[in-house]
């Protein structure tokens, strides 16, 4: 048994992150500040996008894009139902309908052709998820943007340093959001961001999240000299702080050593499971690099413990799991406004039951992944 309960997906804060937030308390300038500056073009190069927008939260991102690009009332956004609540509730707070699509089994990945079929007069937009942290095909994807004239906000919360075929998620010209909750692979605590390659639409998320002014509080209140601000749209308070920010630009640099980290650990819990009564994830397509956020497996159906008894047995033996996730149309508010049965979306109520996400993060040692794996096979004898 182990001494220390194993928290799934606990974040690296090193003595760099805790001393850059020193200084930002030091420094007076708590708020919305030059390190928002820096973190957002820093994040900017990283992913290669023009631009760069920091926020409260990815929820705060996907809110906003839907503000900004207009989607409201009598319009259709297709959304994977194998994803966080947050992607769907945007399109609910836009006041716009959100249009569940099944998964591709195996990947659990938004089905292209499903949603293409859902496609009606309605259709504006549609949010994939870059599931995990495995990249959705962004050649088909564009295609069907292309072909159907459709807005795309991507879902990219699990992706940042996902690339497809070379190019890096948040680089394909569409609106993406990230995110940098605490679990997530860089982490702000809480924080998100949103990228484009359209500046109007950067230039309006910016005054959006801050009330809907036409300055921020760095041009009002630094040497610059005294202006006032105008207000052409009410907007939300969605600001990310310096103190966040101080974190990111601590964070970022070290993305890639992580993501190699992780990839380390995915393919270990690989060979390790093998032969046990569960799916492991499918290896990451040819010409893409997977974020590796989330490993996932699947627990057989005639295992011998369902999915939630096994994430009651590893509690116990002090190993943090996680659900990722029971799908949108399985909440109840889902469910009943749009009357939704399980049936309707049968993969993703498939990977609802059985899916359980394993501890995974750089803080993760390889003492701590055989516990995992030692605890799972004593669980699920074959
Ligand atoms: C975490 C997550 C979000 C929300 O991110 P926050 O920064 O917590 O708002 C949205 N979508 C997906 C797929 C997520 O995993």
């Amino acid at each position: 048994m182990r001494d220390s309960f194993l928290i799934f997906g606990s974040p690296m804060i090193g003595e760099e992150e805790i001393a850059e937030v020193v200084d930002s308390l030091r420094s007076g300038w708590i708020g919305t500040g030059p390190k928002v500056q820096r973190f957002e073009s820093m994040l900017g190069e990283y992913v290669t996008a023009q631009h760069c927008r920091c926020v409260s939260s990815c929820t705060a991102a996907l809110i906003l894009s839907m503000h900004v690009l207009g989607i409201g009332p009598g319009d259709e956004v297709l959304v994977p139902a194998m994803t966080f609540v947050a992607s769907a509730n945007a399109v609910e707070h836009a006041g716009a309908t959100p249009v569940l699509v099944d998964s591709v089994p195996g990947t659990g990945l938004i089905d292209l052709n499903a949603a293409e079929a859902a496609i009606t007069p309605r259709t504006r937009a549609i949010m994939p998820v870059h599931f995990a942290g495995r990249p959705v095909d962004m050649d088909r994807l564009n295609a069907l943007r292309d072909r159907h004239r459709l807005l795309v906000i991507e879902d990219a919360a699990h992706a940042l340093g996902a690339e497809w075929r070379g190019r890096r998620i948040g680089a394909f010209g569409n609106v993406a959001a990230f995110s940098f909750y605490v679990t997530k692979n860089i982490t702000t605590i809480e924080g998100g961001a949103l990228v484009t390659g359209d500046r109007e639409i950067a230039a309006e998320v910016e005054r959006l999240a801050l009330h809907g002014l036409s300055l921020g509080a760095w041009q009002r209140f630094s040497d610059a000299g005294f202006r006032h601000y105008e207000v052409i749209r009410p907007g939300y308070k969605y600001n990310m702080t310096d103190v966040q920010a101080a974190l990111g630009l601590r964070q970022l640099p070290r993305l890639d050593e992580w993501i190699s980290r992780r990839a380390q650990l995915w393919e270990r819990y690989d060979e390790l499971l093998a032969g046990l009564p569960l799916s492991t994830p499918p290896p990451p397509a040819a010409g893409t690099r997977h974020a590796r956020h989330l490993y996932q497996v699947l627990v057989d159906p005639d295992a011998q413990l369902t999915r939630d008894e096994l994430v009651d047995a590893l509690t116990a033996r002090r190993i943090g799991t996680g659900v990722h996730y029971r799908g949108v149309h399985l909440h109840p508010f889902y469910r009943d406004k749009y009357r939704l049965s399980p049936s309707d979306l049968p993969v993703a109520t498939a990977i609802s039951e059985r899916t359980l996400s394993l501890p995974l993060s750089p803080k993760v040692t390889d003492a701590d992944q055989d516990d995992v794996v030692q605890a799972l096979s004593e669980l699920l004898p074959c």
